[in-house]
């Protein structure tokens, strides 16, 4: 939230700033229909929904979402105008009154949760227009994003696209491949991400918290294919986040990939078979 809301949309469509029709989507990508900023329903409304989702789930940190916002309807509507009035938000240098906005409507759910006693988490661009030092931080976009937060103060996960996107391409062999989003995040790529940047001051290095993987499932229908996107890279993934710099080992861990894919041929999993491709370049990995 306050984005990917099309479907909450449909059913309540004076959430939005048109007021609709709105009609669930039957693909994926980014509409420019998000909650209404301007309207106190919508703030009800969160605070509604995150109730649920704090009886439903005991985790101390909630992850709100916050990437992909689009402000076109905000900069359009009258109630979301004069919202960014009464706060008194403008354009600046940094972000946009539009930015700021958004801002204020992940400020309210953060209190919200915290006022239950739980802790907010969300994707990078909560950090383009400032969000309260506890929130902890998820970077998608980019290891970069994750030590301006972490600088900012903010612990952070780390989900870089270019390392850590298991949706993606693991071979440039497209046609021997099954169907991906695009994108090319072999297993060695995945194994030389650093996580803790050595260029961090103490303080930041302490706020990286760890690494996750996503296997965003678009392009996915089934759990072998899923299986498929995660290994062996998901061992990948475990190494880096586990063992520090000085002892990554790339050969040491292909020789001990050859078991482990025993094991995974022994429980029936279905995963990538290794191969002996050369080291790829992360800079031709362009995102889909
Ligand atoms: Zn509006």
């Amino acid at each position: 939230m306050p984005g990917h809301m099309v479907a909450a949309l449909s059913v309540y469509p004076e959430l939005g700033c048109t007021g609709g029709p709105y009609e669930v989507w039957r693909r994926w990508g980014i509409s420019d229909d998000v909650l209404c900023a301007g309207n106190d329903s919508t703030y009800a409304f969160l605070d509604d929904v995150f109730s649920e989702i704090i009886d439903l789930f005991p985790s101390e940190v909630i992850h709100l979402g916050g990437d992909e916002c689009p402000k076109d309807r905000w900069n359009d509507c009258p109630k979301c105008l004069a919202k960014m009035k009464e706060l008194g938000l403008k354009d600046d240098k940094g972000s946009s009154a539009a930015e700021k906005l958004q801002s204020h409507v992940t400020a309210h759910v953060i209190d919200f949760l915290a006022s239950r006693g739980r802790r907010a988490m969300g994707w990078d661009e909560l950090i383009d227009g400032g969000v309260p030092a506890g929130t902890m931080i998820m970077a998608w976009q980019g290891a970069d994003r994750g030590n301006q937060a972490a600088a900012l103060g903010h612990d952070v996960v780390m989900v870089p696209t270019k390392y850590l996107y298991f949706d993606y391409y693991q071979s440039r062999d497209r046609d021997n491949e099954p169907l991906a989003i695009g994108g090319f995040v072999p297993l060695d790529l995945t194994y030389s991400f650093e996580p803790c940047d050595s260029t961090l001051t103490p303080d930041a290095a302490s706020r990286i918290r760890g690494v996750q993987a996503n296997v965003w499932t678009e392009y996915i229908t089934t759990f072998p294919h899923v299986q498929y996107m995660l290994l062996p890279r998901l061992a990948a993934l475990s190494e880096l986040q586990w063992v520090s710099p000085d002892q990554k080992d790339y050969p040491r861990f292909l020789a001990s990939l050859v078991r482990l894919t025993r094991l995974y041929s022994a429980f029936g999993y279905n995963f990538r078979p290794l191969d002996d491709s050369p080291a790829s370049n992360p800079d031709n990995n362009t995102n889909p």
